[in-house]
């Protein structure tokens, strides 16, 4: 019987384990396509599931991982051939679904997204559901109607993934980032990412006015919490804030001020089940909006076995940027 490496998740008498195992292939579950994986990447929720820090993980045994790149070996699929090459991003992979930190992932062809030209598979992973979670918020705030023209966007959680890609994004786009992190002494790699500003995450994380001095136009929010709160009311008339994560917390302590008196629009970004057409436009857009360059000095890479210790770090706020998997 075929066996391959994989971070198996299991259920404890107290919580969760975690641990780099043999994973026999007859137990992969249903699906129209078996990839390759070649690459994954470690996001925030890939912390939370090797940790056990919250319950991301809804089936025993799992493997984690909600990202990978790879090259389709069998398929059953009228979309999908043997040799090609395709990412997968959320849709329960790791929670509800076997997941990405295997040799193999089996999963249904309507998941897939080709892989774009001009990128390999291991920057699709440098990019993963973070940076594509960036990207969706850029789309929701174009959709909006932002422009450079309408004035400064402030991105939270500057120097974590979301953040870094955001910030790298929205400065490509011509906007004049404001960059905020808990992490001061990364304002020269922020800059470096095309940030045009640096603040103090402490400016923004106190109990939110319901209106404040209004600062920026737009923003991308991967903080949560009172932090959400007090962008809502520094957001300038009409403006909006695309709303991605909850590093600070899930709740969010507003009021309909900014809603009401300035017309301020809170919009929800969502990468698990986000429809195929618009995970292809972003794709793309992630390939002319997203300079290389700046792709490779926010990575740096680990193997699966530097999976676990890499989730405890980036719980910890201890990661910059992005980190990729090499699987195979
Ligand atoms: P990272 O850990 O890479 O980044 C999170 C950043 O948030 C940290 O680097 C830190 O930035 C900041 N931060 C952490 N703790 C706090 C705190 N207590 N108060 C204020 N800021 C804090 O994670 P990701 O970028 O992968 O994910 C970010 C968030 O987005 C997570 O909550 C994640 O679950 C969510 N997410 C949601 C998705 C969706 O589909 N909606 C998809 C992907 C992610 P700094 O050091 O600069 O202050």
């Amino acid at each position: 019987m075929a066996t391959f490496k994989a971070i198996r998740i299991d259920k404890a008498e107290k919580g969760t384990t975690a641990a780099l195992v043999q994973f026999d292939e007859a137990d992969l579950m249903e699906g129209d396509v078996t990839v390759r994986v070649e690459w994954s990447t470690l996001n925030y929720k890939d912390g939370l599931a090797v940790t056990g820090k919250a319950p991301v993980v809804r089936r025993f045994p799992m493997i984690a991982g909600i990202d990978f790149a790879g090259t389709v070996e069998h398929s059953s699929h009228p979309r999908w051939k043997t040799g090609d090459r395709v990412i997968c991003n959320g849709w329960g992979l790791g929670e509800t679904h076997l997941g990405a930190y295997a040799e193999k992932a089996r999963v249904k062809g309507d998941w897939l997204v080709r892989l774009p030209d001009g990128i390999s598979a291991r920057d699709a992973m440098a990019i993963g559901t973070a940076g594509y979670t960036a990207m969706l918020a850029v789309l929701a705030l174009e959709h909006h109607g932002l422009s450079p023209s309408k004035g400064p966007v402030v991105v939270t959680g500057a120097a974590g993934g979301v953040g870094s890609v955001a910030t790298a994004i929205l400065s490509k786009l011509g906007y004049h980032v404001i960059a905020s992190t808990g992490r001061v002494s990364e304002a020269g790699y922020l800059r470096d990412l095309g940030a045009a500003e640096v603040i103090d995450r402490n400016e923004l994380s106190g109990p939110a006015k319901p209106l404040a001095k209004e600062r920026w136009a737009g923003g991308v929010d991967s903080v949560g919490s009172t932090t959400l709160a007090n962008l809502l009311s520094m957001t300038r008339y009409r403006g909006a804030i695309a709303a991605c994560g909850l590093a600070a917390g899930m709740d969010l302590p507003t009021s309909v001020a900014p809603f009401i008196l300035r017309g301020v629009c809170l919009l929800g970004i969502d990468s698990v089940m986000c429809p195929i057409e618009l995970r292809e436009i972003a794709w793309k857009r992630l390939v002319t909006d997203l300079e290389s360059g700046k792709l490779s000095e926010i990575t740096y890479e680990i193997s699966l076995d530097g999976v676990i210790e890499a989730g405890h770090k980036i719980l910890a706020g201890q990661v910059r940027g992005r980190i990729v998997v090499k699987i195979s």
